[in-house]
């Protein structure tokens, strides 16, 4: 067959992602580790032909909605571009959420058509008849479940692609909000395609990349940067069900590229053959929770690459980055991308900052989402009237123009009428050796109406008492941004994102300074 043929041209996503299926068809597109046969460009879109005929035969029309979680594996990625190019929104969810958790989802986003984990299946049936899906099927490992039966069992004919706008919506994700419940964001056509175009051109990538794609594949690092670059430049994707250190490793000699959060970055340091392994590698990327200067300057020693860092959100796909060419700072997420527009606000005034000062991080651009599913309160509380889009980041620039990400405006603690920003005093906890890593919170207080707490994880067989702690910081801060207490713990929760979850932290230590 001709590809991409004419039959994707009504819908500009579609035939964006299908660039290199018309000059190299028998390209590779995924690869595996495990000796499973490679996946060409061809075959990868004649699957998801027919998972698109599959759901248009179902009866899904534009704008209706696809929920998916299942375990992470090519077909979910087939899953999400079948559904595109069928005009649904896709959904997809962390397999890790709990049955209470898919039935809200479902409620709130009422799909057509649900397909969910087989080993699962019988309690998320239940719970899908109950919110009134008329579609659901289960998916398994190796083809098995009853999504795989049914098409199997019909002649399903692609024909064409559903015709879409570019204001369009592509995929609904819901946000990890720490409070409240998840918000469903709206990630339209447009979003999707010009963040891929210029991640493509910013970042270099190419026909002969091949990306080691080890995320999680229900989010937006994973799901559209990762797969959405290889699929636009013609890069191969060496694909991992998860992430493991040891693989990663093994993989790099016969890749060029890894994208990856903070937490891919740590645990690779720690293997004895990182040096040799990363040596051929053009390019390391991290984002979706912020990399410690620490890491970027001990990996640029180990392998001489500099990480490339960048900053991006659910609602907003990639916002800044490093650059490519240039120097890559550690400790800041480098400047805005091409076509997107980035203000730093003070909170009281709503006018600039000046450079070097704290404040929201607004933005503005095609990477936008277009607002929060059924929620037009929330998303107009969260824009401007001029139409830019509160991150709800605190940020700030220095004086080539490198923001840094300072911490999350509903993290920031107000003591004794002092603006205490968490990352600032981190910062100077995690320069002590006997500390490997470090979170702090503010937590209420009877006097000061929050009290900062650091929770401190000690480098093993390190000996750090309260006092060294809490001496350390005084001789490097102000007085008020000395920890009220500090705790050790041997982790700090985080998501699978890598985020620390510092809404738990909160909750572990709210009663500590109650009634005195
Ligand atoms: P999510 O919508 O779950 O992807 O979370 C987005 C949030 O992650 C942002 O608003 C930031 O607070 C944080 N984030 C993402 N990338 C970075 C980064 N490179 N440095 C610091 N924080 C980041």
């Amino acid at each position: 067959a001709m590809y991409p043929s004419s039959s994707y041209l009504p819908n500009a996503l579609v035939n964006l992602l299908a660039t290199h299926l018309g000059d190299s068809p028998d390209a590779t597109l995924i690869r595996f580790t495990n000796g499973d046969a490679p996946i060409t460009r061809a075959a990868f879109f004649a699957t998801c032909e027919r998972y698109c005929a599959f759901f248009q035969n179902l009866g899904l029309t534009a704008g209706d909605r696809i929920v998916v979680q299942t375990p992470k594996s090519p077909d979910s990625l087939c899953l999400y571009v079948a559904a595109i190019m069928a005009g649904g929104i896709y959904i997809p969810l962390n397999p890790d959420f709990t049955d209470t958790e898919v039935s809200y989802y479902l409620n709130d986003s009422q799909p057509t058509i649900f397909i969910c984990m087989l080993d699962r299946m019988d309690t998320l049936f239940q719970i899908a008849r109950e919110s009134n899906v008329p579609h659901i099927y289960s998916l398994g490992a190796d083809k098995s479940g009853s999504f795989y039966e049914d098409i199997n069992s019909q002649n399903v004919e692609f024909t064409s692609v559903a015709e879409r706008q570019e204001e369009d919506i592509a995929a609904i994700l819901y946000t990890s909000g720490t409070t409240g419940r998840p918000k469903g964001a709206m990630i339209p056509h447009r979003a999707l395609g010009s963040n891929a175009s210029t991640l493509c051109r910013q970042w270099k990538f190419s026909a002969q990349d091949v990306l080691i794609h080890a995320l999680p594949v229900f989010h937006t690092h994973g799901l559209f940067v990762a797969t959405n670059v290889a699929l636009v430049s013609g890069a191969e994707m060496l694909f991992m069900d998860k992430f493991d250190t040891e693989k990663v490793i093994q993989a790099m000699p016969s890749a060029t590229s890894l994208m990856g959060v903070p937490t891919f970055y740590t645990r690779l340091l720690q293997h004895p053959d990182l040096s040799s392994a990363a040596k051929n590698m053009r390019l390391f990327v991290s984002g979706s929770a912020p990399l410690l200067a620490q890491t970027h300057e001990e990996w640029t020693q180990k392998t001489g690459h500099a990480i490339l860092e960048r900053y991006g959100m659910t609602e907003a796909n990639m916002i800044t980055s490093n650059p490519y060419d240039g120097p890559r700072k550690a400790g800041t997420v480098g400047m805005p991308l091409d076509g997107i527009t980035v203000r730093i606000t003070s909170e009281e005034t709503m006018e600039e900052v000046a450079q070097g000062e704290v404040g929201s991080l607004e933005m503005k651009g095609p990477n936008l989402f277009t607002g929060y599913w059924q929620n037009p309160e929330k998303t107009a509380a969260e824009f401007r009237s001029d139409g830019y889009f509160i991150s709800g980041d605190l940020a700030c620039r220095d004086e080539d123009g490198y923001i840094s990400i300072v911490g999350r405006e509903k993290d920031l603690i107000i003591s004794g009428g002092f603006n205490i920003y968490p990352k600032e005093i981190e910062t100077v906890l995690d320069e002590l050796t006997e500390v490997s890593e470090s979170a702090v919170v503010g937590v209420p207080h009877t006097d000061f109406g929050e009290a900062v707490i650091a929770v401190i994880v000690p480098q093993q067989d390190a000996e750090l008492s309260q006092t060294d702690v809490v001496n350390y910081v005084s001789s490097q801060l102000v007085n008020y941004k000395r920890p009220k207490h500090v705790a050790f713990v041997s982790s700090l929760p985080r998501n699978s994102m890598g985020k620390v979850q510092k809404n738990l932290l909160r909750d572990q230590f709210k009663t500590l300074f109650e009634s005195d």
